[in-house]
């Protein structure tokens, strides 16, 4: 069996409504997704995070080294895509696109050998995870903090048991917020906050003591990416746990974040870090230090059903006889492609979502949404 055909795909859907965070304004999903098919007909989907087109560009770059290769042999296959683009992006959007290619061959492999992804890479620890609502985005609602009250009740509507809202603001806006969205939830619901490395250490410092009060179960990206100390540094400032790694590459970068003792949760992108080839290295590296995994998710079903899968075989630290849940984030900002593309639907029940036990990642990916959603003219 060859590796006959890579093919990479540009979707977008224009948004009804853009929606804002701390950097920039969304008024549109695009995302790049990959099929990779055999000489004998079977596919396997993939997709990266990040600047689609680029991905895109970094996929047809590494293709060749791909055409005629066995599709099983992932981890060889992941060191040819990783050697061949070292010397120019150590870190960036072209580990995006080896992630793409890599959870492909990880569904492929799945397809062809009959068993979940989860089941191949070791096994499953658990059969379902608990997903947390990413949602409360910024809009420009003169009544923001009242709709982000309304937005937290109708996700626990839904079942949510736990939910992450967006900070970096302001200070004063940030406090304003999280005080009506906590009374909004009641003190059962979790709660995290996300600044998206909006503030300096001595900003960070400050919202996180005037939020100690709220029950914060991890506050995510408080600093810049770069600054692995200063998250060490607020670790030490703050009793809420704190939270990285969506902007972090392959094991090298997530090393420095463990080195530098800079995170509680270690928050790897399966389809940005390396694949699930690199993010169960990641993973391993965690647990020599004891640091949780929680991955970030934010594309289609095909990365959320790549992150249920890598949960399901994490490694449960510390043992015992009755672990905790696990989380997956779960997105739930306006996202065509995401509802639209894979089949079954992810459908969560009394709080959890359960992995699936069908061959390679569990889903269908719907051709005809494929060919709606692209940005050029498929045939
Ligand atoms: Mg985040």
């Amino acid at each position: 069996m060859k590796i006959s055909k890579v093919e990479a795909f540009v979707l977008s859907d224009k948004l009804q409504e853009s929606f804002f965070f701390s950097q920039w304004e969304y008024s549109e999903r695009r995302i790049c997704i990959v099929k990779v098919t055999t000489d004998d007909g079977i596919c396997g989907w993939g997709e990266g995070y990040g600047p689609a087109d680029v991905i895109k560009a970094g996929i047809e770059l590494i293709t060749p080294l791909l055409i005629g290769k066995n599709p099983i042999e992932q981890e060889t296959l992941w060191f040819e895509m990783y050697r061949k683009t070292l010397d120019y992006a150590r870190r960036g959007v072209l580990s995006a696109s080896i992630s793409a290619v890599d959870v492909a061959l990880w569904d492929l492999k799945g397809k062809v050998l009959q068993q979940p992804v989860s089941v191949l890479m070791g096994g499953q620890h658990r059969q379902k995870v608990v997903p947390y609502a990413t949602g409360l985005y910024f809009s420009k609602s003169n009544k923001l903090t009242q709709d982000l009250a309304d937005e937290a009740k109708n996700y626990v509507a839904q079942g949510f048991k736990a939910i992450k809202m967006k900070v970096g603001f302001s200070i004063a806006a940030d406090v304003e917020h999280v005080q009506a969205v906590r009374e909004a939830l009641g003190k059962d619901i979790k709660l995290m906050i996300d600044s998206n490395h909006a503030y300096s250490l001595r900003e960070a410092a400050e919202l996180a003591r005037k939020l100690e009060g709220y029950d914060i179960e991890w506050f995510e990206e408080p600093v810049s990416p770069e600054f692995y100390h200063q998250y060490r540094e607020l670790r030490s400032k703050t009793s809420i746990p704190i939270a990285g790694g969506e902007c972090e590459y392959l094991r090298y970068g997530f090393q420095q974040l463990l080195q530098n003792d800079s995170v509680d949760i270690l928050q790897v992108d399966i389809c940005a870090a390396g694949g699930l080839t690199e993010a169960k290295r990641i993973a391993t590296l965690a647990s020599t230090r004891g640091v949780e995994v929680i991955p970030h998710v934010w594309g289609t079903g095909i990365a959320f059903h790549a992150a249920l899968h890598f949960i399901a075989n994490l490694e449960p630290i510390p043992g015992r006889l009755y672990p905790p849940d696990l989380y997956i984030e779960y997105d739930r900002t306006e996202n065509g492609i995401r509802e639209a593309l894979t089949a079954p639907a992810i459908q969560m029940q009394d709080g959890y979502i359960d992995v699936p036990h069908s061959p390679g990642l569990g889903i269908e990916i719907k051709e005809d949404v494929v060919r709606h959603y692209a940005t050029e003219i498929l045939i």
